[in-house]
């Protein structure tokens, strides 16, 4: 036991500023991948796990995982569905406006996004009658996305990629990334190739949960092994300058519970900084991001709801009474896996994907099975896990509230349906 597993996987230096990484502040312990989903007929076998866990950069303040699993284990058994849902092109829509509001009257504008998976951003770019090329390595979304003419290279976004759109295209006046940043390790290879990409005046726009909105709202079932970087401005602001790039826009958008759209120029591009870059910088400041206190005290709310949901699910089955999970998202996996849960504490848990029924949870011998069981299999009580969907979940399961089903709510405060909780858990009862 003294020495800890994945080793090879450890990552010694900080990705944005390569300070030598200091011991984790919160350990969610040695977790399977959260979107590795087993067939219930597989044969038992052990499941590949590695440490989970978070540390802060003592130079830059970036928050990232200890460590870093190669991207090839991650995605064998990624279970794509197009995120086509009217939320998303909405989404979209207003991103494309607002890159085409920044390009100002650049003439013929290219833009590229990075990451352009079966081309949503693309088409909306084109509605904003930019050029629109993508880049994505998966080959199913790259020949769905070409299919729909929405022109797609298929392969990373590398120098040679680089080389391959400014020889066909010339430079881009914009480039998007929407969960580069986050899920990306070699972030300096990345700021490298835009720059080199990107016009004299042009615009890097990326998307990410926003660290503020994890601390704040106790977010952590956002931490799992795919999203290896949690990004606030203040880190943002010393990586750039080493590509001759800044910050010169900020805003919040609501995707993942919270996000922020950063607007990047080169420095010698022609966009102001606007003041809401240092009002950023001044809160994270005022709030601390940048003492290793703030992560000691989230670490510490976060063991609390381990224990209280423990404590809860302990109860209820002394009583002989059942409880049910509802949702499997990668989120789920992360609570499920760092509880400890497994079917001596859930029956099963409830999905509506189909692609994820008939598999376990990740890490656990929990079934995940369709919504029809909650009928033939009434359970006393339903963890609501994708809390991100709560209010919708409730609505659905009304007629179980009804007939007695109660429901535990983990880390979220859902405010307009929960008076507040006078013995200050870190879950609701409803
Ligand atoms: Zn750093």
């Amino acid at each position: 036991m003294n020495t800890p597993p994945h080793d090879q996987y450890l990552k010694k230096t900080c990705r944005y500023c390569r300070t030598p990484l200091p011991a984790a502040f919160l350990d969610l312990g040695s977790v399977a991948l959260a979107n590795s989903y087993v067939p219930v007929s597989a044969p038992v076998n052990e499941e590949f796990r590695c440490p989970l866990r978070t540390t802060l950069c003592p130079s830059c303040h970036l928050v990232q995982l200890t460590h870093v699993v190669p991207p090839d284990l991650m995605f064998k058994h990624y279970l794509y569905v197009s995120s086509t849902t009217k939320t998303f092109q909405k989404h979209f829509a207003d991103y494309a406006c607002t890159v085409r509001e920044k390009l100002g009257n650049a003439k013929n504008p290219l833009a590229v996004d990075i990451g352009s998976n079966d081309g949503l951003l693309l088409a909306c770019y084109q509605q904003e009658s930019l050029r629109a090329v993508g880049v994505d390595p998966a080959t199913n979304l790259a020949e769905e996305a070409n299919q729909k003419g929405l022109r797609t290279l298929n392969r990373y976004f590398d120098k040679a990629c680089v080389t391959a759109i400014l020889a066909e295209f010339g430079k881009a006046h914009a480039v998007s990334g929407n969960n580069v940043f986050a899920h990306i390790n070699d972030i300096h290879a990345v700021c490298r190739n835009v720059s080199e990409l990107l016009d004299k005046n042009g615009i890097f726009v990326i998307e990410f949960p926003y660290l503020g909105v994890m601390l704040e709202k106790m977010y952590f079932d956002m931490i799992y092994h795919e999203h290896l970087s949690y990004i606030a401005v203040t880190p943002l602001t010393r990586l750039l300058p080493q590509f001759g790039m800044e910050v010169f826009d900020i805003q919040e958008v609501a995707s993942h519970g919270g996000s922020l759209r950063v607007f990047i120029k080169k420095k010698e591009g022609r966009h102001k900084i606007e003041p809401v870059v240092s009002a950023f910088l001044a809160e994270e400041k005022r709030r601390g991001f940048d003492s290793e206190q703030v992560y000691r005290t989230f670490a510490g709310k976060v063991m609390k709801v381990k224990t209280d949901l423990l404590a809860c699910i302990e109860k209820i089955r002394a009583e002989g009474r059942s409880i049910a999970g509802y949702g499997a998202p990668a989120k789920a996996s992360t609570i499920i896996n760092f509880c400890e849960l497994n079917t001596r504490q859930i029956d099963y848990v409830v999905d509506d994907n189909p692609l994820k029924q008939n598999h376990f949870v990740p890490g656990t011998r929990i079934p995940i099975v369709s919504s029809a069981r909650l009928e033939t299999h009434r359970p006393d009580f339903i963890i609501i896990f994708a809390w991100n969907f709560a209010r919708e979940i409730l609505g659905k399961i009304e007629p179980l509230k009804q007939r007695g089903v109660r429901f535990i709510v983990p880390l979220l405060k859902i405010k307009e349906t929960v008076p507040p909780d006078e013995e200050n858990l870190s879950y609701q009862m409803i």
